[in-house]
């Protein structure tokens, strides 16, 4: 007998675009809280109000940065250059060092830093230590208070954690034989915010474990990750994140009577993926054996009759 076993990450359909085609470089793809969004989206549209541009329009009559004394008050000055803006992206996880003479404008470091800042989750660092840093100046310029490095830092690494920690994704799983008659089914919900390429990757780690618990280890896993199904059959593993459970899900599956790895189309794998989705009206992970819950049953009739 052959089973089939499906799986589906990401509860969110907006989510679902590939990491490779989102432009991790802009702030609106960036997982921080809208009003950091917003500052980072007005910093790139040059709609900030340092002195050197109230002085352009003429709203004051020195454009001399108030933190440091030395330079015009920029934007690039203000949120890169001046020294307590250097300290803050030098000493932040980011580690951040660059030099005055090979950049023109804030958009264009950001492209240059799309070339370094590689995962996503540094992206939302990055956005809230440039938040931190015009904190900071305001605090200075207007309040006459000094909010120390460490202390942006600390703030901006905090930020991210606590916006992280309110997201959730569902995770489904489901395991058939070979006339489509259900074995198995599951839902977990995992806290945390994860690229849609990383949720289909915990999904298949995660059930393929629940399907040897219940003794099934003759699998043809199924998934509508392209990029997942890819790996697991080249058996290629780099060392990027995605790549680590890869290389988990590889080691698990050596233990496998049997297993192949096959690409199905999205509209094959709806029961998987409402199952991803009611995980969050459960606590804990949930197993149903030779039964799927009610509300998956329909999306399993569909499923068999795209196959
Ligand atoms: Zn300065």
């Amino acid at each position: 007998m052959e089973l089939s076993y499906r799986n589906g990450g990401s509860i969110d359909e907006e989510k679902n675009e590939k990491s490779d085609e989102v432009d991790l470089a802009h702030p609106w793809n960036a997982h921080v809280p809208p009003k950091i969004k917003h500052f980072g989206w007005r910093v790139l549209q040059r709609a900030i109000p340092v002195r050197h541009n109230l002085k352009k329009r003429r709203m004051c009559d020195e454009d001399i940065c108030l933190m440091c004394g030395d330079a015009a008050e920029t934007i690039e000055h203000t949120l890169i250059f001046c020294e307590a803006a250097k300290a803050c992206w030098n000493l932040s996880p980011l580690r951040l060092q660059f030099q005055a003479d090979n950049l023109h404008s804030f958009s264009s470091w950001c492209t240059n830093m799309g070339g370094i800042l590689k995962e996503k989750l540094w992206w939302n660092i990055f956005w809230c230590i440039l938040w931190g840093i015009w904190l900071k100046r305001y605090a200075w310029c207007f309040e006459k208070k000094e909010v120390q490095v460490e202390e942006v830092i600390r703030r901006a690494v905090s930020i991210v954690g606590e916006y992280e920690k309110n997201e959730a994704i569902g995770l489904g799983g489901i395991v058939r034989d070979n006339v489509g008659d259900v074995l198995l089914s599951t839902c977990h919900k995992l806290m945390g915010c994860y690229d849609v390429d990383i949720a289909e990757a915990m999904a298949a780690r995660h059930f393929l474990g629940v399907a040897f618990e219940a003794g099934l280890n003759k699998l043809t896993h199924e998934s509508d990750n392209l990029k997942l199904i890819q790996h697991l059959n080249s058996r290629k593993s780099d060392n990027s994140y995605f790549g680590l459970i890869v290389n988990d899900i590889l080691h698990l599956a050596g233990a496998c009577q049997f297993i192949a790895y096959s690409h199905i189309g999205r509209k094959g794998n709806s029961a998987a993926h409402t199952l991803a989705r009611i995980s969050k009206n459960y606590v804990e992970m949930r197993v149903w054996l030779e039964e799927a819950p009610t509300d998956v049953n329909t999306a399993i009739a569909f499923d068999l009759a795209v196959a």
